[in-house]
């Protein structure tokens, strides 16, 4: 097959329809009249090419896999969520104020969580911790004393006193109850160090999550306090006199809610429990509704588990006129509405870039020249092929596939030689390409024709690690926009499914988003011998940073972070590059020391060499390319390594 020339061309709207740039992408990525992939950081005209980061970071010595985080973007975001809840506000005549905070769990990067504090500080925007290392690192980013820091998750009594130092220095440090037991510290540590604290409520409502996030309710619930629970609570604060301690409720119904009927139900009965507290006494101020705010990954706009029906927009107006509504009925005043928003924040700023570096084939294709009497198993395949007329599709794969059983039998049982099994397989595949292709357009199609697709696809092999980088992937089936970052003027003419490097079979990609709907392959471009072939997987910038895993030792990815240029028209300049995980930093994790394991191999080669097995001079280069390996990336590098072989001829 010829590649280059006979592909067709493609138009930037038919790249931008296939891939759902416009869709899942919001106004954040175009394709240029180039074929090449644009993020617009701010939604507007200005852009980037992301094959010019990708470029220009190579040049500085950072390779695929990476992570772009477009940190223009990310600004955007926090300064998006924060007017939309201010236009519902305006347009509501709702009488508190929107005081949201960031979820640290959703990606404690430093970058990231500087980069929102810093775009939300006119906006009090504040964060959320849910373990004593993020309240270690919440305490001493967040310095503005009008922002909240809402402290979630299971409490030790350190994390209690870290939190009620924070309120020693004048932070708004909210200490979240999820369980009575941290009730009980509260009050006996706030009164050791005697400190004011401000104490929030987390309710469990019968109201539930949906879809792939949502928490447990109810009887099995890990978090949060039944209504007779609360009614505890209410005396033990009132016995220990801090009745003005309570300040907050608190519910969480899981992340990416998609429907938004949802949201409404569980606001209106938090609200509930809201002015049930104020008229118990308690003086409040603050509800605060949780996460759940989705990403449209498919960009379908449905109630799909991928998706969500409503906008960022929408939210803020639901979440704050079910409150008003509920505070009118009840005749309390309306509270400072607080959110935790992490995905829908960090989500779209980031981006994980890789190569594909090669590709797996079914069959070369090829055929074997045979001699000798042919086999009848064989000639069946030749005839099902020769014979298209004479069956249905459905009976045709059926006959094909029982043939190429039998023939593998044959093999196994010695009646069969190599050659005549390569041309087994080889006929197969060829019948099966045929069948797809008479498949008639759009028409019914019997469920195992349409895994035809599927079978038929090229596997491409992805320098990247799904456990490392896609851990939703794997661990839950989510969905991530994939798609090439440049040649998007070309028709890509390839059906493929993807695998990456780690030796697990579970490795891959073999979903990718459809409008409202699941593809079981992505059409991507011919590979071009000696030319990189970028991918990106999109919206990667909630959890799948932090939550990595190192299967096969494969380490972190680098990054790469990008501004906008102000001074130049779609300039933009690399503010900073992170490495990856080198090897031996990776192998400390797990207890080797890098210098250990380089002395133990140069004991055995100093040995090898001692026996005259190996001459002094491959020992010692041996050791060499040990110890500089050991220093390196974890993931493959195909590159030359100009100049290496000629000095070392020249020493
Ligand atoms: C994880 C979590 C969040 C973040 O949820 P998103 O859906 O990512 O916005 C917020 N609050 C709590 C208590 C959480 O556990």
């Amino acid at each position: 097959m010829s590649k280059n020339a006979s592909n067709p061309t493609w138009s930037p709207k038919e790249a931008e329809d296939y891939y759902g740039f416009r869709r899942w992408g919001a106004d954040h990525f175009t394709v240029d009249a180039g074929g090449a992939l644009c993020v617009h950081p701010l939604g507007d005209q200005r852009s980037i090419r992301l094959l010019d980061i990708v470029k220009e970071a190579e040049q500085m010595g950072v390779r695929p896999p990476f992570t772009i985080r477009v940190q223009d973007l990310l600004r955007q975001r926090v300064i998006r969520l924060n007017e939309a809840f201010r236009a519902a506000i305006r347009d509501e005549n709702y009488e508190g104020r929107y005081r949201g905070v960031f979820p640290t769990k959703v990606n404690q990067l430093r970058e990231v969580v500087e980069e929102i504090l810093d775009a939300g500080e006119k906006y009090d925007f504040g964060l959320e911790a849910g373990s004593k290392p993020e309240l270690l690192i919440a305490l001493a980013l967040l310095e503005n004393k009008k922002a909240l820091l809402v402290c979630n998750g299971y409490k030790d009594d350190d994390y209690i006193r870290l939190a009620l130092m924070g309120r020693r220095l004048g932070k708004q440090t909210v200490i979240v109850i999820e369980q009575l037991s941290e009730l009980d510290a509260t009050i006996r540590l706030a009164k050791e160090m005697g400190v004011e604290p401000h104490i929030g409520l987390r309710v469990k409502l019968t109201t539930t999550g949906e879809g792939k996030w949502a928490e447990s309710t109810g009887e099995d619930a890990k978090f949060g306090l039944t209504a007779s629970e609360i009614m505890v609570a209410v005396k033990k604060i009132k016995r220990a006199r801090m009745t003005e301690a309570l300040r907050l409720v608190h519910f969480h119904i899981g992340s990416q809610v998609p429907n938004i009927s949802t949201i409404k139900k569980a606001v209106i009965e938090a609200t509930r429990f809201y002015c049930e507290l104020v008229r118990l006494g308690f003086p409040m101020g603050i509800l605060d509704v949780g996460g759940g705010l989705g990403i449209d990954y498919d960009g379908s706009r449905s109630n799909y588990e991928s998706s969500m029906n409503y906008s960022m927009e929408v939210y803020a107006r639901d979440v704050v006129s079910n409150i008003k509504t509920v505070c009118e009925q009840t005749g309390v005043a309306v509270p400072d509405i607080t959110s935790e928003s992490g995905r829908a924040l960090v989500a779209p700023h980031s981006m994980l870039i890789f190569e594909v570096v090669d590709r797996i084939v079914r069959d070369t294709g090829e055929p074997v020249p045979l001699t000798g009497k042919r086999n009848p198993t064989l000639r069946e395949l030749e005839d099902i092929l020769q014979n298209a007329d004479r069956y249905e599709p459905l009976e045709r794969f059926h006959d094909a596939k029982q043939k190429k059983e039998e023939a593998h039998s044959l093999f196994n049982l010695g009646y069969l030689r190599l050659e005549e099994r390569a041309e087994v397989d080889r006929l197969f595949w060829q019948i099966c390409r045929d069948i797809q292709a008479r498949l008639p357009a759009g028409g019914d199609i019997p469920d195992e024709l349409g895994d035809l697709d599927k079978l038929l696809a090229e596997q491409y092999v992805c320098n990247f690690s799904v456990f490392q980088s896609l851990l939703d992937h794997w661990a839950l089936d989510q969905l991530f926009p994939i798609a090439p970052i440049h040649r998007l003027n070309e028709k890509p003419s390839v059906p493929a499914t993807l695998v990456d490097i780690t030796c697990d079979s579970d490795g891959k990609i073999s979903a990718f988003i459809d409008f409202e709907d699941i593809k079981t392959t992505l059409d991507l471009h011919p590979l071009q011998p000696g030319k990189p072939y970028y991918l990106g997987a999109f919206l990667v910038g909630a959890y799948q940073d932090i939550m990595g895993d190192l299967h096969n030792l494969f380490g972190r990815v680098g990054e790469v972070h990008v501004f906008l240029e102000d001074d130049e028209e779609d300039g933009f300049y690399i503010e900073e590059t992170i490495n990856g995980s080198s090897t031996d930093r990776i192998l400390g994790m797990i207890q080797y020391n890098a210098d250990d394991l380089c002395r133990m191999l140069k004991k055995q080669i100093d040995r090898a060499t001692k026996n005259d097995e190996v001459r002094p001079r491959e020992g010692v280069a041996m050791l060499e390319m040990y110890e500089k390996l050991m220093t390196a990336k974890t993931y493959l590098d195909f590159r030359k390594k100009p100049g290496k072989a000629r000095r070392k001829k020249g020493a």
